[in-house]
């Protein structure tokens, strides 16, 4: 592990580049002709360590468009294999995306930085390596948003113009996205070695995860059934975030799922506004195997081919390596049900926890769904509900107002036998329903008057607005509606 360079202006101390040379190919970023910084994000950089200022100025912003590589850097493509859509490919690996190195944040966690769309690599097969600017602002805005809900993701360090079209149905701006990770290991990163019959790569891989995102099962006297076990537990928790604030992430192949459980690759993902279970947004996803509410099950579909990958670290006797698997894949329901659970009964207001609490969630997202009520609105507003101010905000969300009532009564009933009533469960409710979430209509505006018209209010605008999801921003209301009919967007598309 090389030393951060106090000099440097990043202070890299790279780790993954240790790893043995089949793990990646080194390949520096293709320079650009105009890098224009579309946007930095002074926080997270200040998170990092790192000076906002040198970073926005010509010489930062050349880095972060990958025209120059800075001191410290080792640039790589990382090598990772994958399911795509239940299809195995054996070979995938960054093929649009670079990874400049590691720094240790001001926690001390260790970070990658990566820039995505930063030309070919060995990696890239017949794409270009670059992305396009539309892309780019949805990966920002929904990364962005997911870190102000609380919920595990990569972060977004900066966009960047690089002056240069890129050929996708139509000629578009091209775009650099400076992205911050945990780390880019995949579940498909060890199904690229599984595949090979490469067991010390995986050894290799597997002790390398434990060290950097799992010590707790390095210190178990079976540290890969531990590192199974993370892992696990922690999509099951992801995946319950995800469904509990209506997101689907639209290509949950194996090789954008993160081993640090880590929302991670935001392509063609969206919010629902109004709510649905078979809710799909991606142009690709046909068979809606990616929709809204098969998440948790396309999650432990991933996390089974991960447990196969370590079959041959598990134990030398493969059938008991494979219970072993079963074993630790067996808590993923009922890790994902206790985490998505308690979270219902806290979008509800709810203290304390009874049986009949899953009922009464269940009947309220029922009534929604028949309803076509607004996923995000409906419990918001059950906050002015609870509090006394009245249901009409949250009765005009229900094509049948009156479907809503019968199930408030039953609702007012529990809230009553809590020890603070109904009082206390207005500012709960508040405290976990966001008000703002990145509608689709509302990113598709930004992504069109950034192409179009090379205008960055609406997408400053947005981002500000999605800074704060929890509180209630009078005077920007209008991004709390769901999209008029002629405003929806039925589809997004991977684009990049
Ligand atoms: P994704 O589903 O977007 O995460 O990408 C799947 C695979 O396709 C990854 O190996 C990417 O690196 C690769 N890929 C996607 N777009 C491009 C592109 N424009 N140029 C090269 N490779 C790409
Ligand atoms: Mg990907």
């Amino acid at each position: 592990m090389s030393q951060p360079l106090a000099t440097s202006r990043i202070p890299f101390t790279n780790s993954y580049v240790g790893l043995p040379d089949r793990f990646f190919a080194r390949v520096s970023p293709t320079p650009v002709r105009g890098p224009r910084l579309v946007r930095l994000n002074h926080e997270l950089a200040l998170d990092l360590g790192l000076d906002p200022d040198w970073l926005s100025s010509p010489q930062g912003v050349d880095v972060l468009a990958g025209k120059h590589v800075p001191e410290g850097a080792e640039p790589i493509a990382a090598a990772y294999a994958g399911h795509q859509f239940g299809n195995f490919v054996p070979q995938l690996g960054d093929g649009r995306a670079i990874l400049l190195g590691e720094v240790l944040d001001r926690d001390g966690r260790r970070r990658d930085i990566q820039l995505k769309g930063s030309g070919p690599t060995p990696f890239s097969r017949r794409g270009d390596g670059r992305a396009a600017l539309g892309p780019v602002l949805r990966e920002y805005i929904v990364s962005e948003a997911m870190a102000a809900l609380g919920i595990p993701t990569t972060r977004a360090l900066a966009a960047v113009m690089t002056g240069e079209p890129v050929m996708r149905e139509t000629m578009l701006p091209g775009a650099v996205f400076a992205r911050v990770a945990s780390s880019h290991v995949r579940v498909g990163t060890f199904q690229f070695f599984a595949v090979r019959r490469d067991v010390e790569g995986l050894r290799a891989l597997a002790d390398y995860v434990i060290a950097r995102h799992y010590p707790a099962a390095g210190e178990t006297e079976r540290p890969y059934r531990s590192l199974l076990d993370s892992v696990i537990a922690a999509q099951a928790v992801l995946v319950a975030r995800w469904l509990l604030v209506g997101f689907i992430h639209g290509v949950m192949n194996t090789d954008n799922m993160s081993i640090a459980g880590e929302t991670i690759d935001y392509g063609p993902c969206a919010f629902m506004d109004a709510y649905d279970p078979g809710t799909v947004f991606s142009s690709i996803d046909e068979q809606g195997r990616y929709a809204y509410a098969n998440q948790p099950r396309i999650a432990l579909w991933n996390l089974t081919r991960l447990a196969e990958t370590l079959i041959p670290l598990l134990s030398n006797d493969e059938n008991d390596a494979v219970a072993d698997a079963e074993e630790a894949l067996n808590a993923f329901a009922p890790r994902f049900e206790a985490a998505y659970h308690a979270g219902l009964r806290r979008k509800l207001g709810l203290t304390g926890a009874y049986e009949q609490d899953l009922l009464l969630a269940n009947d309220l997202l029922k009534t929604m769904a028949e309803n076509r009520a607004d996923f995000t609105l409906t419990f918001r507003n059950l906050a002015a509900a609870a509090a006394g101010e009245g249901d009409v905000p949250v009765r005009a969300l229900f094509i049948d107002p009156t479907a809503f009532d019968a199930w408030a009564d039953r609702w007012r009933q529990r809230l009553a036998e809590q020890p603070d009533g109904a009082a206390g469960a207005a500012d709960r409710i508040r405290a976990v329903n966001p008000v703002f979430i990145p509608r689709n209509h509302r990113i598709e505006a930004v992504i069109r008057a950034a192409t179009d018209r090379d205008d960055f209010g609406p997408f400053e605008e947005l981002l500000s607005v999605l800074a704060r999801p929890f509180e209630d921003q009078p005077a920007m209301a209008r991004y709390t509606e769901a999209p008029e009919p002629d405003e929806r967007v039925l589809a997004t598309f991977c684009g990049t």
